[in-house]
């Protein structure tokens, strides 16, 4: 059995003091919704800790903010929260798709978007949209604050940039106008209370018929949750009704296979990477035409 201490500091700074003096030895716990079945599981990834520090009643990160040229969603933001949001709704509405399909009601309440995106996990459903809008995040320890791109956060499957005395306090996420579309599908195993098998995340404007700013992000289909550039670069400027779903869906599993080689899972995959495409840009052109 692991045994540790739990720490529950009453406001950020208070957390982030302790965090200088003890970093290494601290467990951030938010909803808990990952990190108590890791713990429950004695999960390998956890790693050495003497503390848990619960940071889940900190005031103040838990908003959602309206803001020029961004909207910035505080790291304690449960996926309730988010599917609920009116801005959300009007600004990023594949967020909310996104959310809606998380666990269940009871992990939704609890399970939050920072622990989502600090948990690493490959299946993540909020890493893959987020990285399709381009949000970045905000990390504070006691002296410093830093932002960088949520992309280059994860280095690796349940790997982060995050420091030992950092907590991540809010997401920032660029506001688009209103000629872009999005799509989120997910693939599981089961309908109810399922990890993703793959997910993806499309978020485009059209111009005159034609793609333009597309970004095409897979989540569980790598290592990390990426965009496919390859993908996008090809369908950058085709026009809506001239494109070729067979090729389309064929390179898209081609471009998964030279990023991750061949897999167990690779025959599965590969032609579902593809149809899941289709599918996001088929849903994307019936809300255009
Ligand atoms: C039954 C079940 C079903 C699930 N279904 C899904 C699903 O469909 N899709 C999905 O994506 N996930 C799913 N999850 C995983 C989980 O619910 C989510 O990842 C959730 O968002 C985690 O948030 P949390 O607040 O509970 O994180 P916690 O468990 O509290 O923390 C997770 C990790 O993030 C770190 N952390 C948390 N907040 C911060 C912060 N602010 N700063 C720095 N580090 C932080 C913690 O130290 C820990 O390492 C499921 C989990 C369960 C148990």
């Amino acid at each position: 059995m692991i045994e540790f201490e739990a720490l529950k500091p009453q406001n950020l700074k208070e957390a982030l003091a302790v965090l200088k003096e003890k970093g290494m030895d601290i467990k951030i716990l938010a909803g808990g919704t990952d990190l108590l079945v890791e713990i429950n599981n004695n999960s390998d990834r956890l790693g050495d800790f003497k503390y848990l520090m619960d940071i889940s009643s900190i005031k103040g990160l838990d908003e959602i903010e309206n803001k020029k040229e961004h909207l910035i969603i505080g790291a304690l933001c449960t996926h309730t929260q988010i599917s609920e949001s009116e801005l959300i709704k009007r600004n990023f509405p594949i967020l909310i798709r996104a959310a809606k399909t998380i666990g269940s009601t009871q992990i939704r309440n609890r399970g939050t978007i920072g622990g989502n995106i600090n948990n690493g996990s490959p299946a993540a459903d909020l890493i893959t949209p987020l990285i399709a809008l381009k949000g970045s995040v905000i990390l504070k320890s006691k002296n410093k604050k830093r932002e960088l791109p949520l992309q280059d956060f994860i280095t690796g499957p349940y790997k982060t940039d995050r420091k030992e005395d950092e907590i991540m306090t809010k997401i920032k996420i660029p506001k688009i106008t209103s000629d872009y579309q999005s799509s989120f599908q997910k693939v599981k195993r089961r309908q109810a209370v399922a990890i993703a098998r793959i997910n993806l995340a499309v978020v485009t404007d059209i111009k005159k018929k034609r793609f333009n700013d597309i970004r095409v992000v897979f989540g569980s289909a790598t290592p990390t949750a990426i965009r496919f550039l390859k993908i996008e670069k090809r369908l950058k400027q085709a026009h809506i009704n001239e494109l070729d779903l067979e090729s389309i869906a064929e390179q898209t599993g081609q471009e998964m296979v030279e990023i991750t080689g061949e897999r167990w899972s690779t025959p599965y995959k590969k032609p579902v990477v593809g149809n899941l495409l289709i599918r996001a840009l088929q849903e994307i052109i019936r809300e255009v035409q």
